[in-house]
């Protein structure tokens, strides 16, 4: 599957918040919202663009795409399976991103970055209900385990993130156990759970034109 293989942290400039793609450095004085917090380009610190309807849509359906690292395509492909599911629209959409292999991984702190969980679940570190699992897409399900390949639970970037995550803490519909290094997928996300800033209901505004 296709990724976005330009400078991350210039989609934060663009969205004007934090969307925390590059791990530790996000958390740092060196991150550019810090530095530089106006849009990127020639016309971007003097451009003040005051944004409704179309644009505000837009830009919040940018955000959500970016934070999870997903293509136009496949994003419409989440929107269409959350339109046909059960429940509200927006919620399900933001449901569905959130059960991604890659996201958990990420949320259960075995990795600093989305990104960086991406390339390591692409890497086959990760075993789902004791199955090897290497699509970053894959959704979990409540009940699912996800364990770490042996060799990983030694690898410096594994430690390294699992230390960073203390600080960070573990959303309530999933638990780890440190000492077996295990992850477990207890429910499916509540929105009060899936802590994005974002108003998911103008990206089903948007698709629905
Ligand atoms: Fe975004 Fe992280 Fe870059 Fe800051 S350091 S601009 S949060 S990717």
């Amino acid at each position: 599957m296709a990724r976005y293989i330009g400078p991350v942290c210039r989609l934060c400039r663009r969205e004007a918040m934090k969307l925390f793609l590059k791990g530790e450095r996000c958390y740092t004085e060196k991150c550019a919202i810090e530095k530089r917090n106006f849009p990127p380009g020639q016309h971007g610190k003097t451009r003040k663009a005051k944004l409704a309807g179309y644009g505000l849509q837009l830009r919040e359906k940018q955000k959500v795409k970016r934070i999870y690292g997903v293509l136009e395509d496949q994003f419409r492909g989440y929107f269409e399976m959350a339109e046909r599911a059960r429940g509200i629209t927006g919620v399900t959409l933001l449901q569905l991103l959130e059960q991604r292999l890659d996201n958990v991984i990420y949320r259960l702190g075995l990795a600093t970055s989305r990104p960086q969980a991406r390339q390591l679940v692409r890497h086959g570190h990760f075993l789902i209900n004791g199955k090897k699992v290497d699509i970053p897409s894959y959704q979990v399900k409540q009940g699912d385990v996800v364990t770490v390949l042996g060799r990983t639970q030694k690898n410096p970037t594994v430690e390294h993130a699992m230390e960073e995550v203390k600080g960070r803490g573990i959303p309530e519909w999933l638990s780890f156990d440190q000492t077996s290094i295990t992850g477990r997928v207890n429910a499916v996300p509540t929105r009060e759970q899936i802590n994005l800033p974002v108003q998911e209901q103008l990206i089903v505004e948007l698709y629905s034109k």
